[in-house]
């Protein structure tokens, strides 16, 4: 059985590619695409960063995103920094 043909791009007239995962909308390749962004998880309060299929109008800020993406991965390194050195000290 074949997937139906997904209709033209929500913003322009070439023929759509993905769908979003959270509005539905069909667009092309132009028109969005695999993107950063933020869900809540529910095991944690963290906000967890991911890629998704999102449409232009549902993709947040890229940059923003990154940034954040960015500080985690700092803090991350910073904590086990602090965990290295400290093991380090408490050996001596
Ligand atoms: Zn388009
Ligand atoms: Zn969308």
């Amino acid at each position: 059985m074949q997937a139906p043909p997904l209709p033209y791009c929500y913003k322009c007239d070439g023929s759509s590619t993905s769908q979003c995962s959270r509005c539905g909308r069909v667009f092309c390749a132009a028109h969005g695409g695999e993107r950063l962004a933020s869900q809540s998880s529910v095991y944690s309060r963290l906000t967890v960063v991911s890629a998704r299929v999102l449409c232009d109008e549902c993709t947040p800020n890229q940059a923003l995103l990154r940034l954040r993406l960015g500080v985690v991965i700092a803090i991350a390194l910073v904590a086990g920094t602090l965990v290295a050195i400290m093991t380090f000290n408490l050996r001596r």
